[in-house]
């Protein structure tokens, strides 16, 4: 993927431990699907677990999803806190062609709007400009690259250090710097972990890319509607010893023949919930190789705007991952007066230790590089914390140096037809994207409905 081209609430516990015979007590409605017989629990909420859940349900499987939260969307998370809606998590359907996420915006009524990717303005540091020239020269080498960079790599090698071996005289070239942050790291995840082989393995989707207008959890919220959901439930316990599988989930135990676990591999790595028996070796192998990133995300609203009119805005700081790229949230939609910047990997993690008047002067000092020293202090500032966040532990999954393929595989095989699992990390080729989450979730209501 190429994100630019295509660039607690914990109610835990009950002190008593409630155990509930059968969970299912939500009446199905009168046209509802006929009832098949068998049960599926669903551990988490986002659109794999929900996609998982509406298959599933019309399919005529008894279906309770699990959700810790106190609402749907999980990683498609959307704040109106301003007025309007500034997505948290994802933000664009990357690749509109044979995206099913386009089909089911349509669906769901979720609005989106082309970005364009050659509307894009480069500052230095202190504000000069970057000539299109140089920058495209630049981007032409950078792709090439890429292109051949892995065939010198090896299976424990970073991309960074195999990049600085061969490239050390591009290592603090800035303008390097930003097409290595913007264009991979954003993709992807810390140079220092990222594979020097497998940095960029995942396949894109062609067409154009749309940004989300009316928020992302229109499609969560849409594939909800009808579904048995319990919000505020933190599953601890995943028990499939014996022939029902038992879940445990604030102090009570919910069975059900088979369970989808959707949950964030952030969660999965922090061993937040207990497998008995435990997982298989090659299930934690999978769990510690894939790598977990860092995105985050800032918006800034204005009284004003005096910023250039195209869509990016790319600025090349000393500090590689740090608010280098702005989104003009004007060409959107032109009632907002606001930018969206992001930070990426180490910096991102920094972000979240750091106040809101903290953030607002470092963004303010590039803007300022950029448009002088007289342009207005924000209005509004949003942010996020992907990676304290109890719930994702991350932002989205990347290959790590020792990450191959079948990880992704065996992070979505299941245990012994009883215990599934699901989420944009078990998806081979479209890992880290909400299509990948989607049809992540789509393969494993399918395979539970052959096993009948
Ligand atoms: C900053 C950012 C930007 C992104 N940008 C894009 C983009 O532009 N385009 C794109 O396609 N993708 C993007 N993504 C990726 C996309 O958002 C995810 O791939 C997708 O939403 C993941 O869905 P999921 O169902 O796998 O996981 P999630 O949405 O994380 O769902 C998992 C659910 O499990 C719940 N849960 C966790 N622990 C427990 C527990 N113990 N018990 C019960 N429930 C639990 C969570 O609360 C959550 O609701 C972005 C993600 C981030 C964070």
């Amino acid at each position: 993927m190429n994100r630019r081209k295509f660039i607690q609430k914990s109610l835990f516990g009950l002190p008593i431990v409630l155990t509930v015979p059968s969970l299912f007590t939500q009446c199905r409605k009168e046209n509802s699907p006929k009832l098949n017989g068998k049960s599926v629990i669903i551990v988490g909420a986002g659109i794999s677990g929900l996609a998982a859940a509406k298959k599933l349900y019309e399919n005529g499987f008894e279906v309770m999803v699990l959700e810790a939260q106190d609402k749907v969307g999980g990683r498609l998370r959307t704040n109106r806190s301003l007025g309007f809606a500034f997505d948290e998590g994802a933000s664009w359907i990357h690749g509109v062609n044979g995206n099913p996420i386009t089909t089911l915006a349509q669906q769901a009524g979720m609005t989106s709007i082309k970005t364009d990717d050659d509307s894009l303005i480069a500052y230095d540091f202190d504000g000069t400009e970057i000539t299109e020239q140089r920058f495209n020269q630049i981007e032409t080498e950078y792709n090439n690259v890429i292109k051949t960079l892995k065939n010198s790599g090896s299976l424990n090698l970073s991309f960074e250090e195999l990049f600085s071996n061969l490239h050390n005289d591009k290592v603090s070239n800035r303008l390097w710097k930003f097409f290595l942050s913007t264009y991979l790291t954003f993709d992807t995840g810390d140079l220092n972990l990222l594979s020097s082989i497998n940095y960029d393995e995942g396949e894109n989707l062609g067409g154009d890319e749309h940004i989300a207008t009316n928020g992302y959890d229109t499609i969560p919220n849409y594939l909800a509607k009808g579904i048995n959901i319990k919000l505020n439930q933190r599953v601890t316990q995943v028990n499939y010893l014996s022939d029902k599988v038992i879940v445990t989930h604030n102090g009570s135990e919910s069975k059900a023949d088979y369970v989808i676990v959707t949950v964030p591999l952030g969660v999965l790595k922090k061993n937040l919930i207990e497998f008995s028996p435990e997982l298989p070796p090659f299930k934690k192998e999978a769990i510690q190789k894939v790598g977990i990133n860092c995105v985050n995300k800032f918006l800034v609203t204005f009284d004003r705007i005096f910023w250039d009119d195209e869509q990016y805005i790319a600025y090349t700081p000393e500090i590689r991952d740090k608010f280098n790229y702005f989104v003009n949230l004007n060409k959107i939609n032109p009632n907002l007066k606001a930018l969206m910047t992001f930070a990426y990997a180490d910096y991102a993690r920094l972000t979240e230790s750091k106040s809101d008047a903290e953030i607002i002067s470092e963004i303010m000092t590039h803007l300022k590089a950029i448009y002088g020293n007289s342009i207005p202090n924000p209005t509004n500032l949003l942010r996020t914390k992907w990676n304290s966040n109890e719930f994702s532990y991350g932002s989205y999954s990347f290959t790590a140096k020792e990450t191959e393929i079948k990880h992704f595989q065996n992070l979505g095989q299941h245990l012994l037809k009883k215990v599934f699992f699901a989420g944009e990390h078990t998806h081979e080729k479209y890992f880290s994207n909400a299509h990948g989450a989607y049809l992540s979730g789509i393969r494993e209501a399918d395979t539970i409905i052959e096993l009948q």
